[in-house]
């Protein structure tokens, strides 16, 4: 530009030359400075924008930038704290503001020196009094000084906290998952190894299905939840407990002192769930059965411990529910043959292999069939007939009786539809049917379906049903009796409190256990029993049936006490509809002919 201007010079004059340099460096100037205030302008938005807080320090300890979420971030005054302030006026500030301790303090003067003399990044994290926590950025620059940057990681921890939490744990009660159990079981199993003794315990609620369905969705979390915090409540520091997923539980027990211990647990944890609760105003009890496996003695591998204890829960299922069982090698074929029987069930409502037979019950004062009891039998395509006592558990415990049940109640309303008048037709009804509130409905349908008049139908139920949820299953009793429906207590003498629950309903008739009937004849109390219940019984005005009656001697002895109907092979085993049709006509045609 130089050799230009002189040219330029030569050209024009030295005085025209010296006016054109100016007005040239003056252009010059002025884009250049537009330029550098562009620039301030830019890093000015950009540093107050920021979301971390930012200073900048010159070699001698005087603060050169400084932004507003700095100040923010601390409680600061922008009167004390701004360009031109020394390191020492800011520490200063910020310990009588409360941001920084003395003892912080040191160590921020450490790390300066640290970052200066060495050149080094100097990283660290700070909790504040309120419990903030900041991490501080220290890097040289060139020329000496220092830059920082503060992060407020508050909001990225907890969520970083949450998302482990969260993979370790469920959502719904807080307890552990499977994969926190897995892992605190492997790393458990290592301790196994130099000699410690634990335990693995399989939980399921028992007719949960039933309680979920009559509690909905929001009760049935209430309740997981609930159990949840008492099994918790059971366990000791060093154990796990995790949700594996719907109504089930599982518990690493560690340290056993004797291998009993897991017993006591297992007994401490059913009592917790046993106790009443009350969820959304509804008083209900909850019960588990519980399956045990230990290590080393049956094994040290985790899968299979885990495996060895569910199936051991579901013997104690099969076996009856509320209570607890120890893995023993053979329950694997045990534990597959109930899963067959469960997906053979499943199979067996979509191909209908469900046939119903009746068993006449006699009454006593008329000598007549007064009625007959449906017994549902199944025809299974391998296994052939295979009788209640085997399914009705599995179908319980699935859910499926609601369905199966369904059925029942159609097709034995359709069948005593055909009979004689003065025949009823008593349907057993479990007490997860009594939990789908659509149960009423149902029977209002098999009836109307079947045109049977309501008084021909008989419900029988257990005491089961009565447990589980008093208040809801004695409503739908009450809706049952408005149809006009009869309602029996089954087995009555078999379960803790049958004469509380005869207090808590009018039933209209009681079938007395066939366990009392077979011993009637025994030295032993069954008869004074029979004969207190059939007194108790006229005294409330219900009628009273004697079941499994199989010889003269038993008939003759409850005729003499007064029993108003007798069931049993000694009239007739239950039989098919066709048998049952032919045995009806000819009593009918014994009974014209006496006639
Ligand atoms: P339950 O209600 O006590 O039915 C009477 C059972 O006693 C029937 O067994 C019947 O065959 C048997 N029985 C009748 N008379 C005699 C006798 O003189 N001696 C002996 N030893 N037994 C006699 P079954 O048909 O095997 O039914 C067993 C149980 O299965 C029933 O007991 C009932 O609780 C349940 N069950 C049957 N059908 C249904 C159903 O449709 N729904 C539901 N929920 N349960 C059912
Ligand atoms: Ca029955
Ligand atoms: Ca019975």
């Amino acid at each position: 530009m130089f050799q230009n201007l002189i040219s330029a010079a030569n050209d024009l004059g030295w005085s025209l030359a010296l006016v054109a340099a100016v007005a040239i460096f003056g252009l010059i100037g002025v884009v250049a400075y537009r330029r550098v205030r562009l620039q301030k302008l830019c890093l000015d938005t950009a540093v107050g924008n920021m979301s971390q807080g930012l200073t900048m320090f010159d070699k001698s300890g005087t603060l050169v930038l400084c932004n507003q979420r700095y100040i923010e971030m601390y409680g600061l005054s922008s009167d004390v704290i701004k360009p031109g302030c020394t390191v020492n006026d800011v520490v200063e500030h910020r310990i009588a503001t409360g941001s920084l301790t003395l003892l912080e303090a040191r160590g921020y003067v450490n790390d300066r020196q640290t970052t200066l003399t060495q050149g080094k990044i100097v990283t660290k994290d700070f909790k504040l009094p309120n419990g903030r926590e900041i991490v501080v950025t220290r890097r040289p620059v060139q020329g000496g000084g220092w830059v920082a940057t503060h992060e407020d990681m508050t909001e990225r921890r907890r969520a970083e906290a949450q998302i482990a939490h969260m993979a370790y744990h469920d959502a719904l009660t807080g307890l552990g998952n499977r994969v926190l159990l897995r892992r605190q079981l492997e790393a458990a199993l290592l301790r196994v190894q130099q000699g410690e003794r634990i335990a693995v315990l399989y939980l399921d609620l028992d007719n949960f299905k039933t309680l979920n369905d009559s509690l909905g969705h929001s009760g049935g979390d209430a309740l997981l939840k609930a159990v949840a915090e008492r099994l918790r409540g059971c366990l000791k520091q060093t154990d796990t407990i995790a949700r594996m997923g719907g109504d089930e539980f599982a518990i690493l027990h560690t340290a056993l002192e004797q291998l009993t211990d897991a017993e006591y647990l297992a007994r401490r944890l059913r009592a917790a769930v046993r106790m009443p609760l009350d969820i959304d105003g509804q008083q209900m009890t909850a019960d588990v059965s519980i399956g045990i496996s230990l290590a080393p003695n049956d094994g040290t591998d985790a899968s299979q411990l885990l495996k060895q204890a569910d199936m051991a829960m579901y013997v104690a299922k099969c076996d009856g529910r509320g209570t607890f069982r120890y893995f023993e090698p053979d329950m694997n074929a045990r534990a597959l043959a109930r899963r067959t029987l469960e997906l053979d069930l499943r199979n067996a409502i979509t191909n209908d292999e469900f046939e119903l037979y009746y068993q006449p019950i006699v009454n006593l004062e008329r000598n007549e069939v007064s009625g007959c009891e449906a017994l549902l039998r199944w025809h299974h395509p391998q296994r052939g007939m295979v009788m209640p006592d085997e399914f009705i558990p599995v179908a319980e415990e699935t859910g499926l009786i609601v369905e199966i049940g369904e059925g029942v109640l159609r097709k034995a309303c359709a069948a005593a539809a055909t009979w004689p008048n003065n025949v009823t037709v008593a349907v057993n009804v479990s007490s997860a049917q009594f939990k789908n509130q659509a149960l009423v409905l149902k029977v209002v349908g098999a009836l109307a379906a079947s045109r049977l008049s309501a008084r021909r139908l008989a419900i029988e139920v257990t005491e089961t049903a009565l447990i589980l949820d008093n208040e809801a299953t004695l409503a739908t009793l009450h809706q049952l009796r408005g149809l006009g429906v009869q309602i029996a207590m089954d087995d009555f003498g078999t379960g803790y409190s049958s004469l509380s629950y005869l207090r808590s309903f009018p039933f209209d008739k009681i079938k007395i256990d066939r366990s009392f009937i077979n011993d009637i004849s025994a030295t032993g109390n069954a008869g004074a029993i029979v004969q207190a219940t059939i007194s108790m019984a006229a005294g409330m005005n219900m009628t009273t049936t004697a079941e499994g009656v199989e010889t003269r001697e038993q008939l003759e002895k409850i005729r003499a006490l007064g029993c108003t109907e007798m069931q049993g092979y000694l009239f007739s085993r239950p039989l098919c509809g066709d048998d049952l049709a032919r045995l009806l006509r000819t009593r009918l045609n014994q009974a014209i002919r006496a006639a």
